[in-house]
């Protein structure tokens, strides 16, 4: 018999540095409650597209709420980059991609990216067509 466990599950690190393994924070069902009027636009790159970057306008301030590992409830209010990579995350838990937001204009540095995204593009439909499995890289 199986159990399903539903939960959301986003790793966090504030400082968006890769090699600030210390930083990373495990949020559970972690939700946006509130958003800032004022926006902002900045250049937003993606662990899982690598080779292309976009610029992304995004509210500026955060209300964000989401369970610890140990269970307790907590709620912040992000600013800034903190926030900016709160939502790129919680984009990826809502399978958006940076990359096909509306309010995106992402670019290609060169055509070899051009057709790597387009090769990585007809393997993620391949992928979604041919299996159940949705594991984005910081989602379970
Ligand atoms: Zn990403």
């Amino acid at each position: 018999m199986k159990v399903g466990i539903n939960k959301r599950i986003m790793v966090f690190n504030e400082k968006g540095d890769p090699s600030a393994k210390d930083d990373e924070m495990v949020l559970i069902n972690p939700e946006i409650t509130s958003t800032s009027p004022e926006e902002d636009v900045h250049e937003e790159g993606c662990l899982s597209f690598p080779l292309i970057r976009g610029d992304v306008r995004r509210p500026k301030t955060i209300g964000v709420k989401y369970s610890s590992l140990d269970g307790e409830q907590h709620e912040r209010i992000l600013e800034g980059w903190p926030a900016r990579i709160f939502q790129h995350e919680y984009d990826h838990l809502n399978k958006v991609r940076t990359s096909t937001r509306e309010d995106t204009s992402f670019h290609y540095n060169n055509l070899f990216t051009f057709f790597f995204i387009f090769y990585m593009s007809i393997l993620s439909v391949m992928r979604r067509t041919l299996s159940t499995v949705q594991s984005v890289h910081f989602s379970i």
